[in-house]
């Protein structure tokens, strides 16, 4: 009564033609933040993004002194593979409050001090970024639960 892989588990229908990405976004995979990316993106007007989601976002950019660093040469991979393909327009950078990978809000003495190291660590992401990649726009943005921020 076996009739795997004869129809699909869930019919649907995936558009076939490739496309050329609106952005490609490096974000933290923590799902409180999705819905504020879903709105940025229509903001944006972004009709496909490449879509990099990551325990903590761009902090995996920011690598410690000059060590090699695993994560990093991971995420730059990707998103060139995706400026290589997708033609990505421009690369878009996120960092969250409370975020796990940082050891959330209570690793900071107060908010001010957690987004101030946030952009700190954007900034060194966009440089990297900047540097590896450096015709395609890099934009960095702090998700707090208020909102989306410009981070520089
Ligand atoms: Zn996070």
């Amino acid at each position: 009564m076996s009739d795997t892989g004869k129809k699909p588990f869930l019919k649907f229908r995936t558009k076939e033609d490739h496309y050329t990405a609106d952005a490609c976004v490096v974000w933290c995979y923590d799902d409180r933040f999705y819905g504020v990316l879903k709105k940025f993106g229509k903001k944006q007007r972004f009709g496909n993004i490449d879509l990099v989601k990551v325990a903590g976002g761009a902090k995996g950019l920011v690598a410690e002194g000059d060590a090699p660093s695993a994560e990093r040469e991971f995420l730059i991979a990707q998103i060139k593979t995706s400026v290589r393909l997708h033609h990505a327009k421009r690369i878009v950078l996120m960092l969250h409050r409370d975020c796990g990978a940082y050891g959330g809000t209570k690793a900071f003495p107060d908010a001010a001090a957690e987004k101030e190291r946030h952009a700190a660590h954007l900034k060194t992401a966009k440089e990297y970024v900047m540097r590896e990649v450096p015709a395609v726009p890099v934009e960095t943005y702090f998700a707090d639960f208020d909102g989306l921020y410009i981070a520089g």
